[in-house]
């Protein structure tokens, strides 16, 4: 479905992307992760054809994505920008109805597919109304989501789309995503830097370090087949974490218990 050869992409002199190749397959979820910096959000502007790349090709079902193609196959795709991008002087419908009012959906239409959205996002209709000042984090990020799934398109990109959220918040919306994704069968390709969501969402993990795949395969690959001394650290760093975390919520658990 969506197949990067050979891509290299430099910003300044500095290689963000390094003669990258991978196929993303259709209807799955892909999560790609890797630690900050190793190029993530720049993998994804370069599939919706916002950044061209320097050098090789970026093919969307076999069609190379040029100049001239990009604002077509754009259409097929729904972005949640990082930190959700929604525009702070619209309100949560607006900010959703937008690029349906751009191709020029009437008005019914555009109601009913809001109102479907809010079902799907378990969104309260009654907040359509407020600004993104105005929602909760948990509900700004179902705004987000709304937004990318406007158009109803067969890729839909995620960068971090709950990094954000306080723990609580976070487990209840990636329990609501992941049933939201098995019902849609989209292509999805789910940008974190938590090894734990990745292994949550992803029926494949790409692990990116320096603008280089050093790991794709399941959870388990990563865990028990590491490829390069980094996939170790990198698996190791966050599996401490996670044990972490889970020892906080233990000793919440015995206090309030
Ligand atoms: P990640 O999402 O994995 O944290 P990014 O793709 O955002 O990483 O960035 C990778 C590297 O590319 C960073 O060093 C970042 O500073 C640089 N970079 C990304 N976008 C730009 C840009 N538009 N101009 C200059 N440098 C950029
Ligand atoms: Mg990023």
């Amino acid at each position: 479905m969506i197949r990067f050869e050979c891509v290299s992409k430099s910003y300044g002199g500095s290689v963000v992307i390094d003669n990258l190749t991978v196929t993303i397959r259709q209807n799955q979820t892909t999560a790609l992760i890797g630690p900050s910096g190793s190029g993530k959000s720049t993998l994804l502007e370069l599939i919706i054809g916002l950044e061209p790349p320097d050098k090789g090709a970026i093919l969307i079902d076999a069609e190379p994505l040029t100049s001239r193609s990009a604002f077509r196959l754009r259409r097929r795709m729904g972005y949640v920008i990082q930190d959700g991008g929604l525009f702070p002087h619209l309100n949560a419908r607006q900010n959703i109805d937008l690029m349906a009012k751009e191709v020029g959906w009437p008005l019914k239409r555009r109601r009913e597919r809001v109102d479907e959205l809010c079902a799907l996002t378990r969104f309260p209709p009654s907040a359509l109304d407020r600004f993104p000042m105005e929602l909760s984090g948990g509900q700004r990020q179902r705004v987000s989501l709304m937004r990318a799934l406007m158009l109803d398109p067969d890729i839909l990109l995620l960068d971090e789309p709950l990094g954000a959220l306080d723990p609580m918040i976070r487990a209840e919306l990636q329990g609501e995503l992941k049933s939201i994704f098995r019902d849609l069968t989209k292509t999805v390709v789910l940008v974190t830097h938590d090894l734990g969501e990745a292994a949550f969402f992803g029926d494949a993990i790409v692990l990116l370090h320096e603008g280089r795949i050093v790991q794709q395969g399941q959870f388990r690959d990563l865990v028990e087949r590491p490829g390069e001394p980094f996939v170790a650290r990198f698996v190791h760093a966050q599996l401490s974490r996670l044990a972490a975390m889970n020892d906080q919520a233990l000793v919440a658990q015995a206090r309030q218990g």
